[in-house]
């Protein structure tokens, strides 16, 4: 018996889901400053959704759309008062379509 096998890249499972934006309500915040603390840079590496992002004077900047709400950054920001983070109100945010 043949099994057939579907290979499917992370990317492409990650395109099926959908997001609401809150505009003008973002659920995660950075604090200004003028240069990041290491952890807050790294998030520019290992958001998982690309949402940070670096200025062109070295800061780092945040766009919400497409979070994915897994939390990393929060683990390693919210503590030090980097970022706030919060969920987004109700009906906005992902919508993930495969769990
Ligand atoms: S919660 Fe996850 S996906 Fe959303 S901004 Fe933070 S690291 Fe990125």
């Amino acid at each position: 018996m043949t099994v057939a096998v579907t290979k499917l890249r992370v990317e492409d499972k990650l395109f099926q889901n959908r997001y609401l934006v809150d505009q003008g309500r973002p659920h995660i915040k950075v604090r200004p400053h003028e240069h990041p603390s290491a952890n807050l840079l790294a998030l520019t590496r290992i958001c998982p959704a690309k949402c940070y992002e670096l200025n062109d004077k070295g800061q780092v900047e945040i766009a919400a759309d497409g979070c994915m709400e897994c939390g990393t950054c929060r683990v390693l920001c919210e503590a030090s008062g980097d970022i706030t983070w919060n969920y987004p109100r109700g009906g906005f945010g992902v919508l993930f379509k495969f769990g």
